[in-house]
């Protein structure tokens, strides 16, 4: 296995939260909210990642963190060796370059007023890569062929209204592309889109992957869209990893209750490997109220006593696959024994 592109330990993200009108006038504290509590994953070169849960779980605030759009309350973010709080200015602005966010609304992330060509053209101009307008227009029809809109004589001239919304994720895309990342970081990069077109961009990222040696980081709430394009999954409920490894052995053999629920409900043409759908109850808690013990606890079809009151740690159950809950593996019941680094 290459050296990984990205390497997150021990993520933390804390943030005060606002005060109930009862807590104000009892003069408590703002209670302070754990969005990401601890988690441990990397990237390699060629490798997709998806990072899987329900809305709140604190999937989209990991992405955030990991371009530095958001600051870490603990743990370190790695970039080919280089850690994020050591960076000079000059690393910074070359990781700015390296590492490229892909936002859910290809509406909202491109200017309406602007041509393709010059929205695909603007990154270069921002990081000083080329003052030269022929290099440039090679460098955006170059990105423009990668992302699938070809020719590129035809796009680059148009305005995002006269394309279609898979086509505007398209220029989305090509615009990363120009500056030739190492991390592609796609937030629900599908989920604004028509079902019909979600696997044509999905495909497109994976290809990058492939082809280009892309590390890409899918954030998704839909494990059943994304399990097809993933080398790995990470599985996230509030703020923290509960089972993480390899696609295939998860998929076939899921440890975490939370992961068989979600699986549960992917639907599949197999009769053998359909099940029968687990619905669990009640909402996400509030992650300023994090249960005691495992805190997926009320939530869980088989949970037991010592589960409120013992908070699994990730255990390590084959060569790529790890889970956090005190009924899986042979490995200590309390404390957070993985690491999940591939
Ligand atoms: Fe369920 Fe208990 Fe495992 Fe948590 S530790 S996932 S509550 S069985």
């Amino acid at each position: 296995m290459s050296e990984p592109v990205l390497v997150a330990r021990d993520l933390e993200a804390r943030f005060l939260s606002h005060r109930s009108l009862v807590d104000t006038l009892r003069r408590r504290p703002s209670p302070s909210v754990r969005a990401v509590d601890g988690i441990s994953f990397s990237v390699a070169p060629g490798e997709v990642l998806a990072l899987v849960g329900e809305s709140g779980c604190g999937k989209t605030t990991t992405g955030n963190l990991l371009l530095g759009l958001l600051p870490l309350s603990a743990g370190s973010v790695r970039y080919e060796g280089q850690t994020l709080v050591d960076m000079d200015k000059r690393q910074v602005a070359a990781l700015r370059r390296a590492a490229q966010m892909i936002f859910q609304d290809p509406y909202e992330s491109l200017n309406p007023r602007m041509r393709v060509g010059d929205i695909i053209g603007e990154p270069l101009r921002v990081h000083h890569v080329t003052d030269n307008p022929d290099d440039e227009r090679a460098r955006v029809r170059h990105a423009l062929t990668q992302a699938g809109l070809a020719p590129a004589e035809v796009y680059e001239n148009r305005f995002p209204f006269e394309l279609s919304g898979g086509q505007r994720q398209r220029v989305v895309i090509a615009a990363a592309l120009t500056l030739e990342p190492r991390l592609l970081v796609a937030d629900e990069p599908v989920s604004m889109l028509d079902v019909s077109i979600r696997a044509d961009i999905l495909n497109l990222l994976r290809r990058l992957a492939t082809e280009e040696r892309i590390a890409v980081v899918m954030i998704t709430h839909d494990l059943a869209t994304v399990a097809a394009y993933a080398d790995r999954l990470a599985v996230m409920y509030l703020g923290r990893i509960v089972e993480i490894g390899d696609t295939k052995t998860i998929l076939a053999d899921p440890q975490h209750p939370y992961t068989r629920a979600l699986l549960s409900v992917v639907p599949t043409t197999d009769p053998a490997a359909r099940q029968r759908p687990q619905v669990l109850s009640g909402e996400t808690p509030d992650p300023s109220r994090i249960p005691s013990g495992c805190r997926f606890h009320p939530r869980c079809p088989v949970a037991i006593d010592a589960c409120k009151t013992i908070d699994p740690g990730l255990v390590t159950l084959g060569p790529d696959h790890e889970a956090a809950c005190i009924l899986v593996g042979s490995g200590p019941v309390g404390g957070r024994t993985g690491t999940a680094e591939a």
